[in-house]
């Protein structure tokens, strides 16, 4: 028996140590899109693992919130040791015992993944964005910065202390459909998901037009006559520029 397993157990343990930044990764990647599964999800859509291509450039944010108070940026980092860096520089330290070793500033990184966003969501104006870095407990944060960097046991409170509504759940949905159309991530069942998502939408949407509900802003449809006929107007009227064909 022991002579049948132990090459066996000695194959994992050769595997899981040439693997192991991959699987630490993937684990820890993990534990925040599972915090984030704790947001209420009327105020926010998480999109996990969001690959852009713009401009020739390829952008992989590893969680995108679309929530009615912005669109929250997270970058991820599942590193051990003390953990120095400033808000400009463009290299950040990470130190084990006296082995230092350096990485791209993820404020900068995050900066980079607002771009390829606003690039992507360029029809919907001007949009809150809010980015956050996520370091795992396992780090200790020595850092001198004013913007978000913080522990994941602290994101989904750093989450919430952004309370002001800037988006609505039109707006939010719009957005979400958007981002899930363009997400270049290779995994087909998501897409599928998303098709799907996209016409429960459109049916919701249909479904408040015929009850004469602004979709956009809920106030009332009423009747209007243009040039081309008879069409359903949002009341909000000059406010929420709302129409459907009658
Ligand atoms: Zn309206």
């Amino acid at each position: 028996m022991e002579l049948f397993f132990a090459p066996v157990l000695i194959l994992a343990i050769i595997l899981y140590a040439i693997f192991k930044p991959q699987i630490k990764g993937y684990l820890g990647e993990r534990t925040i899109a599972t915090f984030l599964s704790q947001l209420d999800r009327d105020k926010y859509t998480v999109i996990n693992d969001v690959v852009l291509n713009v401009a020739g450039k390829t952008s992989q944010i590893d969680h995108v919130i679309v929530s009615n108070y912005g669109i929250f940026v997270i970058e991820t980092k599942n590193y051990k040791g003390w953990i120095f860096g400033d808000e400009k520089s463009q290299y950040w330290t990470q130190v084990i015992y006296k082995r230092k070793e350096r990485f791209y500033n993820p404020l900068r990184q995050n900066y980079g993944h607002i771009k390829a966003l606003e690039n992507a969501l360029i029809n919907f104006g001007q949009l809150t964005y809010i980015p956050i870095v996520v370091f795992s407990v396992n780090a200790t944060l020595k850092v001198n910065v004013t913007s978000d960097v913080v522990y994941s046991v602290n994101l989904l409170k750093t989450i919430r202390k952004y309370d002001e509504e800037t988006l609505s759940n039109y707006q939010k949905q719009q957005i979400t459909n958007q981002l899930n159309a363009l997400n270049n991530n290779k995994d087909r069942a998501l897409k599928k998901e998303h098709v799907k998502m996209i016409k429960d939408t459109q049916k919701t949407i249909q479904h408040q037009v015929q009850n004469n509900i602004c979709p956009k802003c809920g106030s009332a449809l009423v009747e209007r006559m243009g040039k081309a006929g008879s069409f359903k107007g949002c009341s909000s009227f000059p406010k929420c520029r709302f129409t459907a064909s009658a």
